[in-house]
């Protein structure tokens, strides 16, 4: 594969040794991959689309599939088992897997950095036309396998579902293969590529990386671990608990597209006990999470208190919570920002990192406003997702049932607040939580700036007179900075309210609701608390999980130590 143009052409023995241009970096035989995203189907009734989804549903219900760990392509299982339950019915068990012990993390942490070096040998051309197979086979063959386990696991509804564990996950393999194409192209400059080459490749981080990911995305598990194995890293994936089933099947598509073994290692494990070893490895290159701020508050302490004992810096992208706003002006239109906020909040019980939480209305529109919230409200169908009537399933387990129930305790005993829609909750069978909405006369009150990650939305009416005074708090009430709407047909205030909020919202959206980023299209990430905002589905992301090294290759002997003006 290499380049080798090695003729020396001698045009004066003793001043310049040319050899024609050419380089000892290999040069990339580059296909050209389509920059399209994936479609989403419908699953209207009748379509095909439709009864293979349901036919899979009931054939996965059935079943409750073993999951092993995978260190180097073997299959192990230990003495910690584990079940994955239906969110909707917490009896009904999907899968038994098992948690790695420390000593097993270790194990797996060997043969990530000895696979690494071999790993990163295989050709760009290879390693590209493997995740493109990869994503074609999430696109077909295991389409509603994905959106199965998806729904029975992670409790999605059908739509929420296919836009997930097909479509983004499909987009996020494709266009890191299309963005990486694309960053291979560059050339540094050669000011004179007859005397001098310069030339780039990027490597893979010496060691391994750790990819940690959530339970609310299948695609984010897929793009945390499989993107900086595209780059050469080798990977330790730990997967959620409450996700295991459908990152399971990304995993075993990935080997069947050619992924080699040992390069992404699978090894769920009770997250402390991943944090704690990986962060002690001398080893460790990096860190790709997406979670709560507590638990990434915890690796990135672990990795200061070790900083001394790495070999290289780990790098650390996290994507961690929100407090989503909706800001609506007082000439929006009305039915644009009730739509847009029923789905914002509810959608998949508004587990979405993105889901709108906080909503500031002005009182000149706020009696439009809850008719029509009130009144889809009051529509929605919640139960078991294979049901596909419901428009939200259950919370993911019972740890969150606790916590977004706290929240609604709360709104019944505060004065300030008042709950006009929903506030029941119900865990005897499945984590139930009904769409609640609660008025706050406090735009400071904790249901206005924490983060609750379920289906509550908390609004605060303000005076058209107080539009300004209210916009600050936007800004200021929260530590997060993940994305936010405004409702406005007045160009010239959006302007302002762009400006005001340039540094409220990662993704920032005008007319449309806070949730639905689609990759290649909105990349996706906040800063502040919300996270590192290394925009994942966008062009630089991937370059992220490499280490590139600059190369300069000189063609003519050197013959002069000095300097033309230092002679006489
Ligand atoms: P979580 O922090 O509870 O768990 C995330 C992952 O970390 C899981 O795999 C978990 O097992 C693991 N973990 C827990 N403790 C650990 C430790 N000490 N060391 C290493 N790993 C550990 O989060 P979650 O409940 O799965 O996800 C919901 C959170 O994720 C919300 O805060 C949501 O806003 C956020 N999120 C953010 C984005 C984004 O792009 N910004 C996307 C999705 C979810």
């Amino acid at each position: 594969m290499l380049s080798l143009c090695r003729q020396l052409i001698f045009v004066n023995p003793q001043k310049i040794h040319l050899r024609c241009i050419g380089s000892v970096v290999p040069v990339l035989n580059l296909k050209d991959y389509p920059l399209v995203n994936e479609p989403i189907l419908s699953y209207r009734k009748g379509s095909k689309e439709n009864s293979d989804l349901k036919n899979t549903l009931d054939e996965m219900a059935r079943d409750c599939e073993e999951i092993p760990l995978i260190i180097g392509g073997k299959e192990i299982t230990t003495e910690i088992v584990k079940y994955q339950v239906m969110p909707h019915n917490h009896q009904h068990k999907i899968a038994k897997y098992y948690y790695a012990t420390p000593d097993l993390i270790r194990q797996a942490i060997n043969v990530a950095v000895k696979t690494q070096r071999e790993w990163e040998k295989v050709s760009f051309e290879k390693r590209l036309d493997i995740w493109w197979k990869a994503a074609e086979l999430m696109a077909t063959k295991y389409r509603q396998q994905l959106n199965a386990a998806t729904m029975l696991g992670q409790g999605k509804t059908a739509i929420q579902a296919e836009i997930d564990s097909a479509a983004e996950l499909v987009d996020f393999f494709k266009m890191n293969v299309y963005f990486v194409t694309e960053a291979l192209k560059y050339k540094p400059i050669s000011t004179n590529p007859k005397e001098t080459l310069n030339s780039m490749r990027y490597r893979g981080m010496d060691g391994f990386v750790a990819a940690v990911s959530p339970f609310n995305f299948t695609a984010i598990g897929g793009n945390l671990s499989y993107t900086p194995a595209l780059m050469g890293n080798s990977v330790l994936w730990k997967p959620s608990d409450t996700a295991i089933l459908s990152n399971w099947w990304i995993y075993k598509i990935c080997r069947e597209a050619g992924v080699p073994e040992g390069v992404v290692n699978f090894v769920p494990a009770h997250g402390p006990d991943f944090g704690d070893t990986i962060t002690a490895s001398p080893y460790l290159s990096g860190i790709n999470f997406t979670g709560s701020v507590p638990t990434y508050n915890r690796l990135w302490t672990q990795v200061g208190n070790n900083v001394n004992n790495y070999r290289n810096y780990p790098k650390l992208i996290g994507e961690c919570g929100g407090k989503n706003f909706h800001f609506i002006h007082p000439t929006a239109d009305v039915q644009s920002v009730v739509n847009s906020t029923i789905r914002s909040a509810f959608e998949y019980n508004g587990q979405k990192c993105s889901a709108c939480s906080r909503m500031y209305v002005p009182e000149s529109l706020w009696s439009k406003i809850k008719a029509g919230l009130l009144e889809i409200r009051n529509q929605l169908k919640m139960g078991d997702p294979r049901d596909f009537s419901v428009f939200l399933g259950a919370v993911i387990d019972g740890a969150a049932f606790k916590r977004i129930s706290s929240y609604i305790k709360h709104a019944k005993n505060c004065s300030d607040l008042e709950i006009i829609g929903g506030g029941g909750y119900d865990d005897s069978r499945g984590y139930f939580v009904e769409p609640t909405i609660v008025q706050t006369k406090n735009p400071k009150d904790k249901m206005m700036t924490e983060e609750i990650f379920g289906p509550v939305l908390t609004l605060y009416v303000y005076k058209d007179s107080n539009l300004d005074e209210t916009m600050k708090l936007v800004d200021s009430s929260t530590p997060y900075a993940l994305t936010g709407a405004i409702f406005s047909q007045d160009d010239k205030w959006a302007s302002r309210a762009l400006e005001e909020f340039r540094y409220a919202a990662g993704n920032f959206y005008i007319n449309d609701k806070s949730t639905g980023s689609v990759v290649g299209q909105q990349p996706f990430g906040g800063s502040r608390l919300s996270g590192t905002n290394d925009k994942a589905g966008g062009p630089h992301y991937a370059l992220r999980w490499a280490s590139p090294q600059s190369i300069k290759e000189t063609f003519v002997h050197i013959r002069e130590h000095d300097y033309e003006y230092m002679r006489s």
